[in-house]
């Protein structure tokens, strides 16, 4: 149940309130958000008598939720946004990881000749074995930092754990919470309280209610800049890296108000489907796309296999255009 009280009651009225009804309390400019359980069905008088407007939530999808709000939430993008209106579709790339300055500095030169807004590169990478690389921690993330300012690029980079999760808040534009840790409610927690823009990945085995309920811990912090990322889930197929769902993404888009982004290269795991399916991705007329490119792909530290060449890149990005004009979107 969501419960709008009028924001003419002190902030420790409120969460006296909430205490009261073991609610999840925060702030609005114009009101305060009470969330319970939806298991609650019935408001003690006080509070019944001084709501503006209550919200029988059947589930606890509830902030997250087209029937709470059925406008799609807009995210802020440096000087632009993605949802509201739904008119734009961003584009977000780099390397898997940011591995050395040559390295993300050519990355930066390519998206910045192609007027691309946002980079996205891992100093903290989630690895299935702990023999791989797993990144340049902080002196990954102050490299970002610089690229930021020589380029003027917002800077979008992953918490992998609790370890750095002040830190990645502190150096991030754009904070993103992988799909293994999607369900780390300490990590959510963190990306709600920052106020930043949060890319949400879905768990390769998260359903999208676990999914949406995820994004719920972030909300519940008072924090709406949340986008959900579909990233492919596991299937029987052992063909290609992940499974991308597309049902679900329309799923989505239908039940639940946060844009929605999409990333092709880990569903895929091998270059040579990406391009394909960011075009499908781009005529679904989704608010984003994660892709995954590396100056000299070969060489990568990590997800080598899919990451596109520049030259690829280039060429996948051109032949979105004409698509996402179709479906009434402008590319950012
Ligand atoms: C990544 O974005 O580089 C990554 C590790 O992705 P995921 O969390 O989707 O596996
Ligand atoms: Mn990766």
């Amino acid at each position: 149940m969501i419960i709008h009280l009028p924001n003419t009651i002190t902030h420790a009225h409120a969460q006296e309130l909430a205490d009261e009804l073991e609610a999840l309390y925060f702030a609005k400019e114009a009101y305060h958000v009470l969330v319970t359980s939806h298991t609650i069905h019935t408001l003690p008088s006080e509070i019944a008598a001084m709501a503006l407007q209550v919200w029988d939530m059947p589930t606890d999808m509830q902030l997250s939720a087209r029937s709470y709000m059925p406008h799609t939430h807009r995210v802020a993008i440096g000087n632009t946004y993605i949802g509201g209106d739904g008119q734009n579709q961003l584009m977000i790339a780099g390397p898997c990881a940011v591995e050395s300055r040559e390295q993300i500095e050519q990355s930066c030169q390519m998206l910045k000749s192609l007027g691309i807004k946002v980079l996205r590169a891992g100093s903290y990478k989630p690895r299935t074995s702990p023999y791989t690389f797993r990144g340049l921690g902080e002196d990954g993330l102050k490299l970002l930092t610089e690229m930021r300012e020589k380029y003027g690029l917002l800077i979008a980079t992953e918490m992998r754990d609790a370890t750095h999760a002040d830190k990645v808040i502190e150096y991030a534009d754009i904070v993103q919470v992988g799909a293994k840790a999607m369900y780390d409610h300490g990590l959510l927690t963190a990306a709600g309280q920052s106020g930043k823009p949060v890319i949400l990945k879905r768990g390769f085995s998260a359903t999208l209610q676990e999914l949406v309920h995820a994004a719920d811990f972030v909300m519940s912090c008072g924090n709406d800049q949340v986008m959900l990322c579909e990233r492919g889930i596991r299937s029987y197929e052992t063909q290609t890296r992940f499974t991308l769902d597309l049902c679900g993404v329309a799923w989505l888009k239908k039940h639940c108000n946060l844009p929605v982004i999409l990333d092709p290269s880990h569903a895929m795991g091998y270059a040579y489907g990406v391009a394909d399916l960011a075009r499908a991705c781009t005529a679904m007329g989704v608010d984003g796309l994660l892709i995954e490119t590396h100056p000299k792909p070969e060489q990568a530290k990590s997800d080598a296999a899919q990451q596109l060449s520049h030259e690829q890149f280039e060429e996948m990005y051109k032949s979105l255009e004409p698509i996402a004009k179709a479906v009434g979107k402008t590319l950012i």
